[in-house]
């Protein structure tokens, strides 16, 4: 009898999906298949970096992230002030990816007894800077105890003028691959905490100093977001055609704009804008510095696309790198090697729950 239910229970186990073989993107997939939408306003749902919503000659863009101790940061290295920085800075980057402005956020903060008031207070003194700095009115939120751990939700409003935003699905065949600032810097910063943890005392009040290296490990602590791009390329007259922020690194992000709108891309690794020691540390690392670029991710610079005969007003705009350009899907998603080889294009980026996490 025993056996018997043991053997189904089992059976009926084996049936189940795990999430590693579905990984973030299919899951999300799977999780929001039955979605519909009963607004009219409500312009774009899932699928981009923020929610789209009809008000009036306006949009309101919405975000969302979670960052969650031991996946998205480890405070054996990250500073509570940094932590409340990014925590902020990474939302006000999905709205820069809309071509928005941000507006105002909530914070929502699960804690376990471990922390201390001080240690929040310098968490929420990261946030307040970052509002600070990108003008964004901190309006609300929710707190909580948790049973172990820190984890930090941040929400975002942002707005734009309906023909202003940037969808990742508007990029056309000939239009040109476009990113701002340089790539790979934050993976290499965080190879070089990881390195350096052990020498880090273990005690959630105590935090180390940061020394060395300090522009690795600025981008990976303490990120920006570029809310700059959007008045630039206004001031030169040039609207992006599709834009995303570079969480994930670039191969991934790539490949979202590639398949959102239906389109294939030419990369030319040798234009893709890496800090010059960051390219000598990855090396020091046995990374490929395009790598660390393609994979690395949370460098939260934009990536964009724009009209062909937009080149020569781009072309000599310093911190904007023209790095390829879209093609038909049919050509496929190639990276053109500086020997001239053309290699597929993967997504390596963070799939937290395909590195078993
Ligand atoms: P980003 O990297 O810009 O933060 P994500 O990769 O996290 O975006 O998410 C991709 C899209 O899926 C976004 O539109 C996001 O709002 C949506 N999404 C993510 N998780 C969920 C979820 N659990 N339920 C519904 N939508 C989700
Ligand atoms: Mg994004």
């Amino acid at each position: 009898m025993y056996e018997k239910k043991d053997k189904k229970t089992s059976e009926a186990k084996s049936k189940l999906t795990s999430l590693a073989e579905l990984g973030e993107f299919g899951l999300i997939d799977r999780l929001t298949r039955n979605v519909k939408h009963y607004h009219p306003d409500t312009l774009k749902g899932i699928g981009d970096d923020a929610a789209v919503i009809g008000s009036g000659d306006k949009v309101m863009l919405l975000s969302t992230d979670l960052l969650v101790e031991g996946i998205h940061f480890d405070l054996t290295y990250m500073p509570f002030k940094h932590l409340g920085y990014k925590a902020a800075v990474v939302n006000i980057s999905d709205i820069a990816a809309m071509n928005g402005i941000p507006k105002q956020m909530t914070v929502s903060l699960a804690v376990s007894s471990r922390f201390s008031a001080e240690a929040l207070d310098e968490l929420y003194a990261g946030v307040v800077m970052a509002c600070d700095k990108y003008k964004v009115d901190l309006v609300g939120g929710d707190t909580s105890s948790n049973v172990k751990g820190m984890m930090i939700s941040v929400t975002i409003i942002g707005e734009a003028n309906k023909e202003e935003v940037t969808y990742r699905s508007g990029a056309k065949s000939g239009d040109l691959l476009c990113v701002t600032g340089d790539l790979g810097s934050a993976y290499i910063g965080l190879l070089i905490l990881e390195r350096e943890k052990s020498v880090f005392q273990v005690d959630p009040n105590m935090q180390p100093e940061l020394t060395g290296f300090d522009y690795q490990i600025g981008r990976q602590l303490r990120p920006e977001a570029r809310t700059d791009i959007r008045n630039l390329l206004l001031g030169i007259g040039v609207k992006p055609t599709a834009m995303i922020d570079i969480s994930d690194g670039l191969a991934s992000e790539i490949l979202h704009i590639c398949k959102q709108s239906g389109v294939g891309c030419k990369l030319f690794e040798a234009k893709i804008p890496i800090d010059e020691d960051t390219r000598e540390l990855a090396k020091e690392y046995k990374i490929i510095p395009s790598v660390a670029a393609l994979s690395g991710g949370e460098d939260y610079e934009l990536l964009f696309t724009v009209k062909q005969e937009d080149y020569e007003k781009l072309k000599d705009i310093s911190g904007i790198s023209i790095i390829g350009h879209i093609t038909s899907a049919s050509e496929g998603k190639f990276m053109i090697t500086p020997d001239g080889k053309s290699i597929p294009i993967l997504a390596q980026g963070w799939d937290g729950m395909k590195e078993g996490r």
